[in-house]
């Protein structure tokens, strides 16, 4: 008979360190010990907030008041069951995995833009990478998945055969159910390395063309604007997989590579950083950047990861912490509301440090957080967000946000309101029902569902049924 594990109180962090809470929390190992946590826990009335990589920057991965289900333990990468395909634990960070198939020859589409974040948080949030414009988001990779349900049952899903529940755990951010394992359907790449391509903009009205470019020539893309600039200069940085001898050949996700020097920069500058500092930075950038049109080839990590590589905490260059928020809008709205927000966040002092655009397809999946347009991040330090400042640019970023039929990337956010939230989200009402129908009592809970979910659960249904 197994010995019952033991919850050890710990803190947990945003990753962008703006948000924090202390809990007991069970690191299990294997489904019998993941079904046994959430037993226990269900009896005894407390909430379980599943956390994989913590890579996501608010509090969706916190828990609300009860115990976290840290999944990090939960790892391991195997063949099959089908021809071609993998299987991996939810535990298991997105550097291992990538491992695995890199050594075949094989990619995974959806790739977010750090290797530490876990498999089950990657379907949890429905995440995408910098193919977001030609594959879509990271489910679009997977076939089926083990789930362990709320009411304490395990069910292997089918993508084709089970929809409802497919729908209902894709982008279900922790709380529809806790994905046990998933399988994969990796495909060929022409190389290991990428080659990569850095084209200059002036304005954010030339980058929609360059776009274009980089999706007829099935180029990877993802554009940085300085948005300390009123027309929204910057670089498209596009890549293509490319065999090379010299760079990173090998196992370039199974090691940390990540750069010690980058890590004491970060800490340094994140101690004198300011609005001026920061401005001057962009500028450099823009004018040392994208000088030549020549292809410089890097490993894959270096292309699909760089912050995650030169600054592994990067959060640190933000004085009071990094909050960022990722924004979706459709295309035909791209132009206008980026001038807008830009315009708002320079006059109100919130634009963004580091801003990032890339290009967005539809997904099959109703909780997918992408759709067809572009998306733009805001980073803001903790300093900012806490000033008399911010809670007006954030209610006009949310009502132009609305306007603008766009919604926000949940994996970023800490700050929204439920009743921004409600405006924004369309799949508000799906969300709200495959909750109703798999967790009425709320036993999967985490910070961000309780701040931005649970009062609209409350309105529409009552709070906890039953
Ligand atoms: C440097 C950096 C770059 C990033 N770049 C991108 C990007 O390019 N694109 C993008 O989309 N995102 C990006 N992100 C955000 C990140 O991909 C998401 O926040 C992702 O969900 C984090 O996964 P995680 O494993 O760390 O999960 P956590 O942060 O621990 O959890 C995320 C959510 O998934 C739920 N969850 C975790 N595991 C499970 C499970 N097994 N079953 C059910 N639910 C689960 C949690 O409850 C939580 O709601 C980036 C983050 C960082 C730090």
């Amino acid at each position: 008979m197994r010995s019952p594990i033991r919850p050890v109180t710990r803190r947990f962090s945003g990753w962008g360190r703006g948000v924090s809470a202390v809990a007991p929390s069970y690191r299990p190992q294997g489904t019998a010990e993941i079904a046994d946590a959430l037993d226990a826990c269900r009896r005894s009335g407390q909430s379980v907030t599943v956390r994989g990589g913590g890579r996501s920057y608010g509090d969706s991965a916190l828990p609300a008041d009860g115990v976290v289900l840290d999944l990090s333990a939960h790892t391991a990468v195997s063949a099959g069951p089908g021809d071609g395909e993998v299987t991996a634990r939810s535990g298991t960070r997105l550097r291992d995995l990538l491992a695995y198939v890199l050594k075949d020859g094989r990619m995974l589409g959806g790739i977010p833009g750090s290797p530490d974040v876990s498999v089950g948080g990657a379907i949890g949030h429905s995440v995408h990478g910098k193919d977001a414009h030609l594959f879509g988001d990271f489910a679009n990779n997977v076939v089926a998945m083990t789930v362990l349900f709320a009411d304490g049952t395990i069910q292997r899903l089918d993508r084709s055969a089970d929809e409802t529940r497919w729908q209902a755990i894709v982008g279900g951010m922790g709380l529809t159910g806790v994905i046990l394992e998933a399988t994969v359907t990796p495909f060929a790449i022409d190389g290991e390395a990428v080659a990569v391509r850095q084209r200059k903009f002036s304005s954010i009205r030339d980058l929609p063309p360059l776009f274009d470019e980089a999706e007829n020539a099935g180029e990877m893309a993802v554009a940085w604007v300085d948005g300390f600039t009123s027309r929204g200069r910057g670089i498209l940085e596009t890549g293509r997989w490319v065999r090379s001898r010299d760079a990173g050949a090998g196992a370039p996700f199974g090691a940390d590579r990540s750069s010690r020097l980058g890590g004491l920069f970060g800490i340094g500058l994140g101690m004198v950083n300011n609005r001026a500092l920061m401005r001057a930075l962009n500028h450099v950038h823009y004018t040392l950047s994208g000088r030549s049109a020549a292809e410089t080839t890097v490993s894959a990590d270096g292309f699909l990861f760089p912050i995650a590589r030169r600054f592994p905490n990067h959060y640190r260059l933000f004085p009071g912490g990094l909050y960022e928020m990722q924004v979706f809008v459709p295309a035909e709205s791209f132009i206008d509301f980026y001038s807008e927000i830009v315009t708002t966040g320079r006059r109100s002092g919130c634009e963004s440090w580091l801003a990032g655009v890339k290009r967005h397809r539809p997904d099959p999946h109703v909780m997918s957080f992408s759709g067809q347009g572009y998306s733009i991040t805001i980073d803001l330090p903790g300093r900012t967000v806490r000033s008399g400042v911010f809670p007006a640019f954030l209610d006009h970023l949310a009502a132009t946000t609305a306007r603008a039929g766009g919604h926000f990337n949940p994996s970023k956010d800490a700050v929204l309101t439920a009743g921004q939230f409600e405006a924004t989200c369309h799949w508000l009402d799906h969300l709200l029902a495959v909750k109703h129908e798999l967790d009425p009592s709320w036993v999967l809970s985490t910070g961000m569902g309780r701040r931005l979910v649970e009062p609209l659960y409350r309105a529409r249904y009552g709070y906890p049924a039953g």
